[in-house]
């Protein structure tokens, strides 16, 4: 695991300085590198196509922004920190006073140290985000200021998308999305994106299942918009998924639920937490606010999809904020819940693998000594501690019903499933249960 645990974080620190949005060269570069991890398909979706009530925007260029007082100093300079850009900020070469520019600069006054993260990709705009250290220089500093913004907007570009379609033993799916259009900002999310690289690597490793993966890196919101609209069909292929997403911060473990309560996908999530000794571990309840789960899990798809976070978004200080880096995280961490996911994963697929068994006369209990199945001498047998075989055949005949799988008689019991299975098929040798 130290080898998975190092390879992580030297995919930090390459991905960690480039500047990503929800389109541009950044996210393209950025599935190129993730590239090399898996086999993952680069799709482009052009500017200007209609997906739903969405257009997909003109692709973002940046190269260059800054901000220099009228002695020529840079105080806000986009090559020390990406986020000191505001996402989709328009092209801009002008000279102008603090009270013209203060309405562009953003800043955290309960965070003075932190450079916020700030977009506006729908409503043609520019700004900076500055640390409050940055924003009083400037308040101070001798005027005019020159603020230059080196970007472009291309109504030929589009929006790039990465795709990986792991095959499984039957035509159903589990979706894992995850988003690429943060800046240089660690666990929301880049910690997602390498996290679901490196998860699908593990996951190739371990075909078939019984389910397929379609494992997909979009910008959020938009991206997954567009994925929906291009694969409409495709994705009623798809029983359940996962957002991932803020998996490498120091906290709390933690789960966001699917929209249905009551869902498998929240159990077994609940089961493998447990399972895995992490007792402690915060619940958080389907919201309306949240991620990618907004598209997925709307009427025309309503796909389950839950998220499970290692200090999950909206929920830490330094969320949206410069201080979200690489000081934050750690590629442990992205590790511990690369494991979480894998198991969650294999429980899913196990939990409906199997037959499902009935009895075949459901009304009241087989006469077990008829078929030799039960003990010669009855009368003095207590229940005991230990499950025995005929407490299995009691147990099978009383819970076989046509609905349940013996995955999920086996977590009743206790017993790992393929002891159940053995004695399953001599019930059904029997003549008394029936697969379905
Ligand atoms: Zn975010």
């Amino acid at each position: 695991m130290t080898e998975i645990v190092s390879e992580i974080d030297s995919y930090l620190k390459r991905l960690f300085p480039i500047c990503r949005s929800i389109t541009g060269p950044g996210n393209r570069e950025s599935l190129k590198i993730l590239k090399e991890i898996v086999p993952l398909e680069i799709k482009e979706y052009p500017s200007g196509t209609s997906v739903y009530d969405w257009e997909i925007p003109d692709e973002w260029i940046i190269r260059d922004a800054w901000i220099k007082d009228s002695h020529g100093r840079k105080i806000v300079d986009f090559q020390d920190s990406n986020v000191h850009l505001v996402s989709y900020s328009e092209p801009l070469n002008r000279e102008m006073t603090f009270v013209a520019l203060k309405d562009h600069l953003y800043y955290l006054g309960n965070l003075p140290e932190a450079i916020p993260y700030r977009t506006s990709y729908y409503k043609k705009n520019w700004g900076f985000c500055v640390t409050g250290a940055q924003y009083k220089f400037l308040e101070q500093a001798d005027e005019p200021f020159k603020v230059f913004i080196d970007s472009e907007f291309r109504p030929d570009g589009s929006l790039s998308v990465g795709e990986l379609l792991i095959p499984g033993e039957t035509e159903e799916e589990i979706l894992l999305s995850t988003y690429i259009c943060h800046p240089s900002m660690a666990n929301d999310n880049l910690s997602g994106m390498v996290m679901t690289a490196f998860l699908a690597r593990e996951l190739l490793k371990h075909i078939p299942t019984k389910y397929g993966y379609r494992i997909v890196w979009v910008p959020e919101t938009i991206g997954a918009i567009a994925y929906c609209s291009y694969n409409e069909t495709s994705m009623i292929k798809i029983k359940q998924g996962f957002i991932v997403t803020c998996v490498g911060g120091p906290g709390k473990f933690g789960y966001k639920q699917s929209y249905e309560r009551s869902h498998t996908i929240n159990t077994v999530i609940e089961e493998s937490f447990r399972i895995n000794g992490i007792d402690d571990f915060i619940i958080y309840p389907f919201d309306i606010h949240g991620s990618d789960e907004r598209q997925y899990s709307s009427q025309g798809f309503r796909i389950n999809v839950a998220s499970i976070s290692k200090d999950k978004y909206y929920e830490y200080p330094y969320y949206h904020t410069s201080l979200d880096d690489l000081s934050f995280i750690g590629a442990e961490n992205i590790t511990q819940s690369l494991e979480l996911y894998f198991d969650v994963l294999k429980r899913l697929n196990e939990l409906n693998n199997g037959p499902v068994y009935r009895r075949r006369e459901p009304h009241c209990e087989a006469m077990l000594s008829k078929y030799d199945l039960y003990p010669a001498t009855g009368g003095a047998v207590l229940p005991k501690s230990i499950i025995t075989e005929l407490d299995l055949r009691l147990w099978l005949l009383f819970l076989c019903d046509g609905e349940q799988p013996l995955y999920v008689i086996a977590r009743r019991l206790n017993i790992p499933v393929s002891q159940l299975e053995r004695e399953a098929k001599l019930l059904e040798q029997k003549g008394l249960l029936l697969p379905t």
